[in-house]
């Protein structure tokens, strides 16, 4: 059995931690910072065995340095496309590269060009179970990363990439603004049942100070505006003839709402 742990730090990001029950070596996804992480470490007493990189903003690599010195074993995964002309050293991916983890689950690494253009998200597929995948600053709950360096339409095929995996795929992003998307779903959907229900579930977690993430593709795909481009009525509603022009419009809407 696969489990996705978030651990927030700094104003709403998580890193994500992933585990095998009864396994003692673990994998942490964007450490923006090290402090918790490590605490949560010798707490469980748990090893480190693999850092995995999605993208070289700060409040994703922060905590790099220190990890590194307390882990010198652990492998690092980065994107191999540089960023700002820099490279982070590990393991460079380029996305198709494959590996196994836990003895017997596989980890795949994906290129997603859009919020960065070295994006990487990693998919987590155990024997049993539900396959997990941490998607960085690419998909959000109910929303999606904004275009610092690419294109709508490099995004769109990267949330269409996420789309077509299988939807009991639980969804494992770095940021909690599940919220705030889900005001934005609703003016976007006003009679969309499914937005309400889950904009009162997702409220009632807050209050509790609880993460809203992990979410299955499944529940994403009722309402998330930005999987939702592809239906014909939404098109209609707000007067776009194809998928990708709603897209660019809701994009550029959501960066101002
Ligand atoms: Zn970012």
């Amino acid at each position: 059995m696969l489990e996705a742990i978030a651990i927030p730090i700094l104003q709403d990001n998580y890193i994500w931690l992933i585990r095998q029950a009864d396994h003692p070596n673990v994998i942490a996804v964007d450490p923006g910072t090290s402090s918790e992480l490590q605490d949560y470490l010798t707490t469980h007493q748990l090893q480190l065995s693999k850092v995995l990189i999605t993208h070289q903003h700060g409040d994703h690599i922060n905590g790099l340095a220190d990890l590194k010195q307390n882990w010198p074993n652990a492998e690092i995964l980065v994107p191999a496309l540089p960023f700002q002309g820099e490279r982070l050293a590990g393991t460079a991916c380029r996305g198709g590269e494959q590996f196994s983890v836990f003895s017997d689950v596989t980890l795949q690494v994906f290129h997603v060009p859009g919020h960065t253009l070295n994006h990487l998200i990693y998919l987590f597929t155990p024997k049993s179970g539900q396959p997990v995948l941490c998607c960085g600053d690419t998909l959000f709950s109910a929303g999606c990363g904004r275009l610092f360096e690419g294109s709508p339409e490099q995004m769109f095929s990267s949330l269409q990439l996420i789309n077509q995996l299988p939807e009991n795929t639980l969804l494992c992003p770095t940021h909690e603004y599940t919220l705030a998307n889900l005001k934005f779903a609703r003016v976007i959907e006003p009679d969309n049942i499914a937005v309400i229900e889950q904009q009162a579930k997702v409220e009632h977690l807050r209050q509790k100070q609880l993460p809203s993430l992990p979410v299955t593709l499944a529940a994403e795909r009722t309402y998330n505006p930005f999987l939702r481009c592809e239906i014909k009525e939404l098109q209609q509603r707000w007067q776009h003839e194809s998928a990708i022009g709603l897209f660019t419009f809701l994009r550029n809407w959501k960066n101002n709402f």
